[in-house]
């Protein structure tokens, strides 16, 4: 079976976040079961840069008015489609904000002509002798993919759109229809129209066959207003066509046995190696040595993860003995709160401002403990990788964080099976809470122990997840 992937990022040559991992892990858990993934993306400066051997393999004539290539490419087994298109992708800065942070003026533009050469390469007639089964398109930046099938020569070939964070929308004024190469009836309520506008993720949820979103706990949340973000109503009229998936992590490029981001390699049963990771860590963020856990957060610093709650509780940490350290970026505001926690902690809470996979690594292998009080999680990774790691989870109970971790309450603590800690309501007094627990289990080491090892030996794998993605795909080829 082979299937076309689309989307903005994939890790490891483009990542804001959890998408480029989960289009870059996907593919290799998938070729076990017989299934051939061609990822296509935009070609940034950094693919380009970092792919040496590239092949053109098709062209484009006039991609909304500008010519373009495809060039294809294989970095360790991701086999990959790069579209080449300077005058849209050669830009300084990030994948969708210029260099000081502001979205590009373009971006519909950008992602359009991304989901329409997807339409046309999934037509067959791009890249010579080859042809998808299924096309498989990410978030909002890929979601006219199906729309421009809809309308073009590949209406028949059956489409999956997976929703990341149904937050992003990629919501644009009605002016940008006309530049969108799309048939006038397209602008209407089954298509993009939406109160008006042009709404990319909500043309692509009416047209793909089926709609997939990253955790079963967030497809259901997404049905509410509370979580739907004004979409509810349309993914209430497509329930039979929805499916929650959880994702699954790459255990190659995180395994704290053979990581070679981290200052000490351990397993379950060698926890006491991760003191090396811990002291480093100490180093890193001057934090002076003691005894007491450190809680680790490696974040986008926005209200949906909290931050806000986050800052509100760094006094109480600090007071009970506990130790934070702060990985991320995002609003300012939220950076600022917690850059003066840390001058007003010195010691006890420390900040790296930035982007840093290194480091995000070596923090789960020497943390104790990763803080995650997201407002709402489609599934979130990092307490995925936490429990690798022996990094205790302590969770909002929302979306995706719900589901992969098991609370250690008394009924999970004496079946031997609790992972983390879940809290909810979640607002500072909820994670208040949540934390004293943590301390009581961290000062009962043998509590803590189990919780570490419990966590390290849950199956955070693609292997379940990749089963489910083959029934769906088989379903939609009507060989389920
Ligand atoms: P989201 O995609 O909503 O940001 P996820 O938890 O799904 O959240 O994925 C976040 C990914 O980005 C994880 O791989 C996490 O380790 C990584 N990450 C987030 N912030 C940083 C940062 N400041 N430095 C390094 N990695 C980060």
């Amino acid at each position: 079976m082979n299937i076309l992937s689309v989307a903005s990022e994939v890790y490891p040559l483009v990542k804001t976040g959890g998408l480029a991992d989960v289009v870059g892990a996907l593919p290799a858990a998938l070729s076990p079961h017989g299934i051939r993934t061609r990822t296509l993306v935009p070609g940034y400066p950094a693919v380009l840069q970092k792919l040496k051997k590239k092949k053109k393999v098709g062209s484009f004539a006039n991609l909304f008015g500008i010519p373009a290539s495809v060039l294809a490419a294989d970095l360790d087994g991701l086999d990959l489609l790069v579209l080449d298109l300077p005058a849209l992708y050669d830009r300084d800065g990030g994948p969708y904000v210029d260099a000081t942070g502001r979205d590009y003026v373009d971006n519909f533009r950008r992602f359009a002509a991304l989901s329409l050469a997807a339409a046309e390469i999934a037509a067959g007639d791009v890249v010579a002798g080859w042809k998808p089964d299924i096309v498989h398109v990410h978030d909002w930046q890929t979601a006219l993919t199906p729309v421009y099938m809809r309308f073009g020569r590949a209406a028949s070939t059956p489409t999956v759109m997976t929703i990341h964070n149904i937050a992003f929308q990629g919501q644009f004024g009605p002016a940008v229809f006309a530049e969108l190469a799309l048939p006038p009836e397209a602008f209407s309520m089954q298509f993009v129209e939406y109160y008006g506008d042009v709404c990319f993720l909500k043309g692509g949820l009416q047209t793909a066959n089926a709609i997939t979103t990253v955790s079963p706990s967030y497809a259901q949340e997404i049905l509410t207003p509370e979580f739907g973000m004004g979409l509810e109503g349309l993914l209430k009229s497509r329930l039979s066509d929805l499916v929650g998936i959880v994702n699954g992590i790459d255990a190659d490029v995180w395994n704290p046995a053979s990581d070679p981001l981290i200052a000490q390699h351990f397993s379950p049963t060698t926890l006491k190696q991760r003191g090396p990771n811990r002291r480093a860590l100490e180093e890193r963020f001057g934090l002076e040595q003691g005894n007491g856990p450190i809680f680790c957060v490696i974040s986008r610093l926005t209200w949906q993860k909290g931050m806000d709650l986050l800052a509100e509780v760094t006094d109480e940490i600090v007071a009970m003995g506990g130790k934070l350290i702060v990985l991320g970026s995002g609003d300012t505001a939220l950076e600022g709160a917690l850059l003066a926690a840390a001058s007003r902690h010195r010691g006890h809470v420390g900040m790296v401002t930035g982007y840093n996979e290194p480091l995000s690594h070596l923090m789960q292998a020497g943390s104790d403990a990763i803080l995650i009080p997201s407002r709402f999680e489609p599934c979130g990774l990092t307490q995925l990788y936490g429990l690798r790691y022996g990094c205790v989870p302590v969770v909002a109970r929302t979306g995706g964080l719900a589901d992969t971790i098991i609370d250690a309450n008394e009924a999970g603590l004496s079946a031997k099976v609790a992972t983390g800690f879940q809290f909810t309501p979640v607002t500072a007094d909820g994670l208040r809470l949540a934390i004293r627990r943590v301390f009581r289990a961290y000062n009962e080491p043998k509590v803590w122990a189990r919780l570490q090892t419990q966590g390290m030996k849950s199956d955070v794998s693609w292997a379940r997840s990749a089963e489910r993605y083959v029934s769906l795909y088989s379903g939609l080829l009507g060989k389920g």
